[in-house]
């Protein structure tokens, strides 16, 4: 008999991966992965029952355990990242809720950047302070402050790169070795550059963090979250974690994020070459001081960033906007963000719709005057994040604001 083997060949490029990698197809042959939209999961009999709850055969039973949309949701992103497995979560913080429970306990240090997302610094700072975990937060590009601040009790090394919104980058290799020298893990959330352009697993983090609400599901729409990392960390100490705290992900959310990253390669090929592009022409406006991008020569950072991100610069932009004092700075910001008509002004990142923001006063607005000047974040600082608009409209946007700066 001849038998058609239908199963993925091995050795696919990246692309193909994206758009093939799930669950099998159910009987109905459906070319668009389903979406089950279910709570929980009739069993045959009670036998099979037993045996799946106890978790010595597979099956689904109920969503907050694994659900068929999730898990082809973590199967293709794990591909995508090169790691073993994922675990889907339902947002980011909730992905990195889950790998504080799952690996912490009191008495633990961490060692933290100190650019990290502002509610990642909560979460871990503060929430976790209240377990008796204690965490030093160090410089994100200075890596003698990671390796003075490590301990015996180091369990966790965490980073993200680059950060928001000034897009600075760190040596992920070297935070790597510093990490495993001292018998500790290394995670990297790697939110800004997904898979894409940069692999963290391949230069030796243990742990990939995602917040799919960001450019995986890439236009907006869900709240979404995942870490990818080896299968005995993902299934014997986060998958426990998932299943009792609850931190599942939606399975409507999975086929969301799903179907984003059949796409992701050419969105975020397309939105950091406009970034480069408006990065450039921006450093050459008159009324610009400064401008934070990866892609420029100008940047601290800009060699290390193209050798670790595929020789991209990411889709986020930030610039000072000139100003004589503060007061003066924030005044003209302003006035550029609320000049633009096509720029949506909203705080979220990772849309195809560009969005611009007043960092000082939406994301680091709880940071009293001191810590913001000590984070870089000053008064004429604007975020752009690219998307998928022309470039030359979005130019267009900002000289409003820009060509008509009080002198
Ligand atoms: C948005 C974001 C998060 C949190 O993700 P949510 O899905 O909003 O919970 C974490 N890290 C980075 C870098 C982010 O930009």
């Amino acid at each position: 008999m001849h038998v058609t083997d239908r199963s993925l060949p091995p050795d696919l490029h990246r692309d193909t991966l994206a758009v093939r990698v799930a669950l099998e197809r159910s009987q109905y042959g459906e070319n668009s992965e389903a979406l089950y939209l279910t709570s929980s999961f009739v069993q045959p009999d009670a036998e099979t029952s037993a045996r799946r709850f106890a978790g010595t055969e597979e099956g689904f039973t109920y969503t907050r355990t694994s659900n068929p949309t999730v898990a082809s949701f973590e199967q293709r992103l794990a591909a995508l990242e090169g790691t073993e497995a994922a675990i889907a979560a339902s947002s980011g913080m909730g992905a990195i809720l889950m790998m504080c429970m799952g690996l912490l306990k009191a008495g633990d240090h961490v060692v933290c950047s100190r650019s990290v997302f502002g509610s990642t610094l909560g979460l871990i700072g503060t929430q976790f302070a209240k377990f008796g975990v204690e965490t030093t937060f160090v410089s994100q590009t200075d890596v003698a402050q990671w390796r003075d601040a490590i301990r015996p009790t180091t369990r966790l090394l965490f980073a993200e790169t680059p950060t928001n919104p000034l897009t600075e980058v760190c040596d992920i290799r070297t935070l790597a070795g510093l990490a495993h020298d001292a018998g500790a893990l290394l995670a990297v959330d790697n939110c800004f550059c997904t898979p894409v352009l940069q692999r963290p697993a391949e230069l030796g983090a243990d742990l990939v963090i995602h917040s799919g609400t960001k450019y995986l599901d890439g236009q907006g729409r869900v709240l979404a979250g995942a870490i990818c990392g080896p299968s005995k960390l993902v299934h014997d100490v986060f998958g426990p974690v998932v299943r009792t705290a609850g931190m599942a992900l939606s399975p409507f959310n999975a086929w969301i994020v799903l179907k984003g990253l059949e796409t992701l390669g050419i969105r975020m090929q397309a939105q950091c070459a406009s970034a480069l592009a408006l990065a450039r022409w921006l450093e050459a406006q008159p009324g610009v001081a400064r401008v934070y991008y990866p892609g420029l020569a100008s940047h601290p950072q800009h060699e290390l960033a193209m050798r670790q991100q595929a020789g991209l610069g990411s889709a986020v932009v930030s610039f000072d906007v000139q100003g004589e004092t503060p007061e003066a700075a924030r005044r003209n910001a302003f006035h550029v963000i609320d000049s633009t008509r096509v720029c949506s002004v909203t705080a979220n990142l990772g849309d195809t719709k560009t969005t611009i923001a007043h960092p000082a006063t939406s994301s680091h607005g709880r940071l009293s005057e001191t810590q913001r000047q000590a984070a870089g974040i000053g008064q004429g600082l604007v975020r752009l994040a690219i998307g998928l608009d022309h470039i030359t409209d979005i130019q267009t946007d900002l000289l409003r604001g820009l060509g008509t700066l009080a002198p």
